[in-house]
Order: structure tokens, then C-alpha cells, then sequence
């Protein structure tokens, strides 16, 4: 439905322009645009407005809405924020580490152990020196 409560009904299918993996979208139109108050900011067509929606693309966006709204995503997302953003914000901006040196899956899993491996060595130089100065 459209802001005139118009209704939208289905005209065909196509092809993606410029899409790899052969996606396709439907097409559809509204029913009647004559005499809508609204088309002069709704669409520049001179008939009646046409639009595209990617039905499979659509139900893939609400597949992660609700795996984000759900009591589990929920708590993974606050997990992650506790757990892993701070960190990684820190090594990323802080520490200015913006891309890893070296190359393949074994030499970036390599660097960035190492990195941890100083960020956790640094997290707990600052924790001995706090504990120690406040004794
Ligand atoms: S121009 Fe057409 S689609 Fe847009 S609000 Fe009016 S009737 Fe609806």
C-alpha cells in the first residue's frame, strides 16, 4: 500500500543489472497514480509508479532483524560489545594497527596472536602498576 492506500500488484521479474550472481527483483506498479496529491514528491513517472523489491534479499534482511531482536542476539551483541569491541577499538585506534603486514591466513593469524599477545602482556603491566601504587 502506498501512502494514497493504493495498492502495488505484481508486473514481472528481472534480472539485477550489473548482478554477478543472477539475483532477480520484481517489479510492481501502483495501481492509479491520476490525481494523487502526493505524486508530485512520490515519483517522477509520468504514469503510475513502478517499484523493485528483491523478495529473497528482503527475507534475508529480516532473517537477521530477528536473529538480532531475539533474546540470544541480544546477549551475543552485548557480549561482543563487552567482550571484543573495546579491545579491537583499542588495538585499531589507539594503537593506529589498521592492516596486517603480513600476508595468507597463517601470517595474519600469526601477527594478530602476536598482537594479542601485547595487548594482553600491556593490560597486565597496567594492572600490576595500579594494584602496586594503590598498596
Ligand atoms: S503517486 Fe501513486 S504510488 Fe505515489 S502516493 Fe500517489 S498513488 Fe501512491
Amino acid at each position: 500500500m502506498c501512502p494514497n492506500g493504493k495498492e502495488f500488484h505484481f508486473l514481472y521479474t528481472q534480472a539485477v543489472k550489473n548482478n554477478k550472481y543472477g539475483r532477480r527483483e520484481e517489479v510492481y506498479q501502483c495501481e492509479d497514480c491520476s490525481n494523487c496529491p502526493h505524486k508530485e514528491n512520490c515519483t517522477k513517472s509520468e504514469g503510475n509508479r513502478t517499484i523493485r523489491l528483491n523478495q529473497e534479499l528482503t527475507g534475508y534482511h529480516q532473517e537477521v532483524l530477528n536473529n538480532l531482536n531475539s533474546t540470544k542476539g541480544a546477549l551475543l551483541r552485548m557480549n561482543r560489545s563487552i567482550q571484543a569491541e573495546g579491545a579491537f577499538g583499542t588495538i585499531k585506534w589507539n594503537r593506529d594497527y589498521k592492516r596486517a603486514r603480513r600476508k595468507g591466513l597463517k601470517g595474519v593469524i600469526f601477527e594478530l596472536s602476536l598482537i594479542s599477545c601485547g595487548f594482553n602482556l600491556h593490560k597486565y603491566h597496567l594492572k600490576k602498576l595500579t594494584l602496586l601504587s594503590a598498596a
